[in-house]
């Protein structure tokens, strides 16, 4: 907030949070503080120490975790933000810190694959009751929850199947039924969807993502509203798993430029999903960018914008032809994670994860992650690989 009372941008919001030049010799940055030890200057102050909070030991993080968390809480309009050591951390940790054995938890049917994984070899170990729902639930979602519910967790639009959740109304519902929601907002980014202004109370980010942005970093983002904040932070503080001082000072790096390179994924994305709709190896464009896909309509209402991570339904073809066009691709390489500058490419399986909403594709499902290289040369990659493609078909 400027001086006249006027709110900053985020895109300027990113230039300026997190750093304080003025206690660092006037130099941009703030440096790394690598840390274990924090010495006291005396046994009372040793003593009175609230180690999840302050600056008193390396697990809780030094003040370079500390500018990370100030950004980030405030790109999310957010009172606090913990960054934890991956962003599956930040998903599952979530989870357990909220939830005793004999609670109930609804979780999003396409949500993130190993947060899935925790909740059904975790969560239930510890007696927590995880049951998955439709993402077009909506306000339906009333009627599912019980009175040992504790937390509803989403994710929009959901993995690999990029349905999209009515975000208001769910939480709308679960606030008046006094039940916690906690959103995986990865996909969005707090540029395009900031949960906590929803309803939410709880939103998530993998800062491996887009914040990094540059493939080189592995962390998660808790952020909270006031009145949940310390539950939170003292919950996940117990699991003893900090994101590194290194690690942060990158992530604050990425954070810097994520309003221009998120413009040009943005464009580059809908350009290149636009011309995969035409061409007739695909069946489905997954991106709610597009004006016809299902959900547009919500995403149009809600999100300020479309990041570049899209599944596509090919029509039906042998596998052998799939991974003949995949494993050509020279601009797109084959791996997990996204939100770096380069692209990507993964042959999805939703079929393997999903209970809720069984996923039936009319054909293999790839998922793209579109970079910063020109569209021009990704087409054409893109092109040469469906040449495999209908080569290996034999058609
Ligand atoms: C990648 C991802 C995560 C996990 O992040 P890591 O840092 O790889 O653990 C969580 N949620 C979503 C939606 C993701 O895509």
């Amino acid at each position: 907030m400027k001086a006249d009372g006027r709110p900053l941008r985020d895109a300027t919001l990113l230039t300026q949070l997190g750093r304080e030049p003025g206690r660092h010799h006037g130099i941009v940055n703030p440096p790394v503080y690598r840390a274990s030890t924090v010495l006291a200057r005396s046994v009372a102050e040793h003593e009175s120490r609230r180690t999840h909070e302050g600056i008193t030991y390396g697990r809780a993080g030094t003040p370079t975790t500390r500018y990370l968390e100030e950004a980030i809480a405030g790109i999310e309009r957010g009172h606090r933000t913990m960054v934890v050591g991956s962003g599956k951390a930040a998903c599952v940790l979530t989870l357990a810190a909220l939830t005793k054995s004999g609670d109930h938890v609804l979780v999003v049917d396409n949500v993130y694959g190993p947060t899935r994984r925790f909740c059904e070899r975790v969560l239930r170990r510890f007696g927590v009751e995880v049951e998955y729902f439709d993402p077009r639930i909506g306000a339906g979602i009333a009627e599912r929850l019980r009175p040992n519910t504790r937390l509803v967790f989403l994710e929009s639009p959901g993995s690999l199947t990029f349905e999209m959740q009515d975000v208001p109304a769910i939480a709308e519902v679960c606030r008046r039924r006094g039940v916690l929601t906690a959103m995986d907002n990865t996909w969005a980014t707090p540029l395009f969807f900031r949960p906590l202004e929803h309803g939410v109370d709880i939103s998530i980010q993998a800062v491996t993502k887009y914040i990094g942005g540059h493939s080189d970093l592995v962390m998660g983002a808790v952020t909270t509203g006031p009145e949940i904040h310390l539950e939170v932070r003292e919950g996940i503080y117990e699991f003893g798993a900090p994101a590194g001082p290194d690690d942060c000072w990158l992530a604050l790096r990425g954070l810097r430029t994520l309003a221009a390179r998120l413009e040009r994924h943005q464009r580059s994305a809908l350009e290149i999903a636009t011309w995969l709709q035409g061409r007739p190896e695909v069946s489905r464009v997954l991106y709610p960018a597009l004006p016809d896909h299902p959900d547009h309509a919500l995403w149009k209402r809600d999100f300020r914008g479309a990041t570049s991570l899209f599944g596509v339904v090919l029509k039906p073809c042998p596998m052998e032809a799939v991974h003949a066009m995949v494993d050509g691709l020279e601009l797109f390489g084959i791996g997990a994670s996204w939100g770096g500058y380069e692209s990507l490419v993964l042959v999805a399986h939703p079929e393997r994860l999903r209970t809720a909403v069984p996923w039936r594709g009319e054909g293999p499902l790839l998922r793209l992650h579109v970079g910063l290289e020109d569209p021009e040369d990704l087409k054409a990659d893109l092109e040469a690989g469906f040449a495999r493609l209908r080569r290996a078909a034999g058609a």
